[in-house]
């Protein structure tokens, strides 16, 4: 298969059906105060309230087996709900990484006992899970982690840290990467594992870090002879970097990675009519055709990863153009319309574009950075 050669998705009359049954649940909600719209709500949209909600709706683990919660739909249907979820910027942070790529980690190594345990309690919006990869010194280059898990009497000792872990002071538990066997300079990629922390364990300390806007979104995680029983490890002993680097196309190629900004966007048309101002919607109209092509790829990947097709290299080309794309959003309205943003302003417009450009930074290296990206792509083509 050429690595970049991807299904072409064509919605089906009842998708489009259950598209906009979506589109009017989340509009009501929103227009009956249950959740305030924002930009990067992903992220920053934390509200446990609003993912039972969620869940109740069967929107969470969508593809997931019926006997573990989930509803049995197909990958283009979650599609559907995770573009309208993020297109009207809800708040779903609290659930986000559980759904995305937690339960699918489960899904494909956990044992049965704990696909019993976590996956029904995910799918209900009420279990939450942060992702451990990032250390203090080890981020692009994460074989080289140092966090360190010991034998000790039915399970391990962990020791380490861990830092940028979105959500960990929301989340109940942590997937932590981490060593299980000394490192092996002839095999940088071996001796290391998955295993689930409890974040309530003693030994843990989350130390939040403040966005630019003055919100707590990531963290410091620190580990101090933290006991994990030996029944929370995932997958095989010493296959982490194998099945962590698998999770990574279910977390580069979604639609987050190109609607973080959405928002912004719809409003910006709204106020460039509004305006009659023709030569700005022109531009606009640029972002909107780009918006096309990379969504037709992320769709794509979406359709294959489902058939359980190696889709890494175009997970990481969707991921570096559609962080480009948001960024771009913000970038092109801040041109286009003169205003004052703030995150605190009455004005949609003004509290979208601050929200967007304060979060910007971060689109590029979340996930993986461009650079990154970049090179698994080259590298991906060279091998064909
Ligand atoms: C908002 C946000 C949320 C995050 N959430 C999480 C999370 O939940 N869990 C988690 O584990 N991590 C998380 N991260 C961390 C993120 O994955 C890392 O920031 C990212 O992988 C880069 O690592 P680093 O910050 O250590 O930068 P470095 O790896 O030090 O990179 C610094 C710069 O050098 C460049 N560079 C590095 N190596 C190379 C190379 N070989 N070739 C070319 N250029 C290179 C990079 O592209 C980058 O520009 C989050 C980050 C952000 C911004």
């Amino acid at each position: 298969m050429n690595k970049l050669d991807l299904p072409i998705i064509e919605f089906t009359d009842e998708q489009v059906k259950f598209r906009k049954e979506v589109r009017k649940f989340l509009e009501d909600a929103r227009d009956s105060g249950t959740f305030e719209s924002k930009c990067d709500s992903w992220l920053s949209g934390y509200d446990p309230e609003f993912s039972r909600k969620i869940g109740s709706q069967g929107w969470i683990g969508m593809t997931w087996p019926k006997k573990y919660g989930g509803s049995e739909q197909s990958a283009i249907e979650r599609y559907i709900v995770i573009e309208e979820l993020l297109a009207i910027g809800a708040p779903v942070a609290a659930h986000w990484f559980a759904d995305r790529q937690t339960g699918p980690l489960f899904l494909r190594y956990g044992t049965e006992k704990q696909k019993e345990f976590f996956l029904p309690k995910i799918t209900e919006g009420s279990c939450y899970f942060s992702l451990g990869m990032s250390e203090p010194n080890s981020g692009s280059d994460l074989a080289s982690i140092s966090t360190r898990a010991e034998k000790t009497d039915g399970g391990w000792i962990l020791n380490g840290s861990k830092t940028w872990t979105s959500g960990a002071h929301h989340s109940h538990y942590m997937i932590v990467l981490c060593r299980t066997a000394p490192k092996d300079p002839k095999y940088r990629h071996g001796g290391m594992s998955q295993i689930i922390v409890d974040l309530t364990s003693p030994g843990v300390s989350i130390r939040p870090i403040k966005f630019l806007t003055g919100e707590k979104h990531f963290n410091e995680v620190f580990f101090e002879n933290v006991f994990v029983s030996e029944e929370n490890i995932v997958g095989t002993e010493g296959d982490g970097w194998k099945q962590n680097m698998q999770e990574l196309a279910y977390e580069r190629s979604g639609p987050e990675r190109m609607l973080s900004t959405f928002p912004l966007l719809g409003e910006l048309i709204s106020v460039l009519r509004e305006n009659n101002d023709k030569q700005g919607l022109k531009e606009t109209m640029k972002l909107v055709a780009r918006l096309n092509s990379f969504r037709l790829m992320s769709l794509g990947v979406a359709q294959y990863l489902e058939e359980g097709k190696d889709v890494s290299i175009a997970a990481a080309l969707v991921k570096d153009l559609g962080t480009k794309f948001e960024k771009d959003i913000a970038e092109t309205a801040r041109l286009i319309i003169s205003s004052v943003p703030s995150v605190h302003s009455r004005k949609q417009f003004e509290k979208y574009l601050a929200q967007s450009i304060l979060h910007s930074p971060g689109f590029t290296l979340r996930g993986g950075t461009t650079e990154i990206l970049r090179g698994i792509v080259s590298k991906g083509m060279i091998a064909e």
